[in-house]
């Protein structure tokens, strides 16, 4: 029976609390077939050795079967040039491991009320995927500030960059049933093709990419415009795929529709590996007291048996997948372990404990 390797960094503030309860949680759904093993990392690892990430977390990092994160990065331990030294742990691992597929699902849940009126389980479900290695991030670090009287950062658009994450958009879409509305298979481009050259570019390899899947539907939308969109018309997106600073701004937006960030998972996939973490920061405002919602990294985790089973065609891991959703939908749905963030009292251990006893 083969085991998997799982490489854990939980991080800061709540990444610890959150990583810790999903570490709970895959080991009640998969017993031994997961070995875990602590690294370090973070922003106060940083502060404590001047590593932001280790180079032996690293390497466990590369040659583990996947990467499981809480959440890096505190407010006051920050770089010369302002930027925040947490980010880089999970940029760090991004760029080098080569992850460039952000698949952020955008998914309500019975028994979490959206702010978007009317709007029912089942209607809003969708799949934002972010390009994660090119776009305005690319710069980081190495943007220009002159003299302290100018500052720039360049975005980055490759033709092989575009045509992976668009071509994985498009495979994501023909493994789903299409969208709510509809059951149309579509991939949405989120770009700004009308103003700069860069995002037009991007848009004709998207096309380019999209003329080879004739079974689905291919959709265009402005950065700004969309925003409105998926609050007007969210049944009307499958598959969204944006480029990097983009596909930020709107996978948090997305999170706001479906109860916001502490139910919001997150999977950066490559070729040959995948981190998993909550599409949340660290927040430090609610760090150590108990009071963090587990679930984006629960159902992260559940990304996560789902790639690796995927992978190794180990069917007893996909199955564990949709157990461990099935688990957290069931107790959103009963309504009686409530986390704070969705309005009310469980603290992580006793949502943990929830989703725990709902597979046992
Ligand atoms: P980053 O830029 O690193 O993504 P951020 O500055 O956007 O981080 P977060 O750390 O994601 O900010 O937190 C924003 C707010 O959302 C926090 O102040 C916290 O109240 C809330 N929040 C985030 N994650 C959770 C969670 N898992 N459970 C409950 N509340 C959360």
């Amino acid at each position: 029976m083969q085991t998997y390797d799982i490489t854990t960094i939980d991080g800061d503030g709540i990444g610890p609390e959150v990583c810790q309860a999903t570490v709970a949680v895959l080991r009640e759904a998969c017993g031994s077939r997961l070995r875990f093993q602590a690294h370090a990392g973070g922003a106060s690892h940083y502060a404590r050795t001047g590593a932001v990430l280790p180079e032996d977390t690293y390497a466990a990092c590369r040659q583990s079967h996947a990467i499981l994160h809480g959440a890096a990065g505190l407010p006051g331990i920050t770089y010369a040039d302002g930027t925040e030294v947490g980010n880089d742990l999970h940029l760090q691992l991004r760029f080098r491991l080569d992850l460039f597929a952000n698949v952020r699902p955008v998914k309500l849940y019975r028994g979490v009320q959206s702010p978007l009126r009317d709007w029912q389980p089942g209607q809003i479900d969708y799949v934002i995927v972010r390009e994660n290695t090119e776009g305005l991030y690319a710069s980081r670090g190495a943007g220009v500030n002159l003299r302290g009287e100018l500052a720039t950062d360049t975005l980055v658009v490759t033709r092989k960059g575009v045509e992976r994450v668009a071509r994985f958009a498009f495979e994501l879409a023909r493994q789903r049933n299409g969208a709510p509305r509809d059951g149309r298979r579509r991939v949405t481009c989120c770009d700004k093709a009308n103003i700069l050259r860069s995002y037009a570019f991007f848009r004709a390899v998207f096309d380019e990419v999209g003329a080879g899947f004739a079974d689905v539907e291919r959709d265009h939308a402005y950065a700004d415009a969309i925003t409105v969109h998926m609050l007007k018309k969210p049944d009307f997106y499958d598959v969204i795929v944006a480029e990097n600073m983009f596909g930020d701004i709107i996978s948090d937006l997305g999170a706001g529709t479906v109860g916001g960030l502490g139910i919001a998972a997150s999977a950066e996939l490559g070729e040959h590996h995948g981190l998993f973490q909550g599409a949340h920061g660290s927040a430090p405002d609610i760090a150590g007291q108990n009071l963090a919602s587990p679930v984006a990294t629960i159902l992260s985790g559940a990304l996560m048996l789902r790639w690796l089973g995927g992978r190794h065609a180990d069917a007893e891991l996909l199955s564990a997948a949709t157990r461990v959703e099935q688990a957290v939908q069931a107790v959103l749905a009963a309504g009686e372990t409530v986390p704070h963030d969705l309005g009310g009292t469980a603290t992580c251990t006793a949502m943990t404990a929830a989703i725990c006893r709902q597979l046992g």
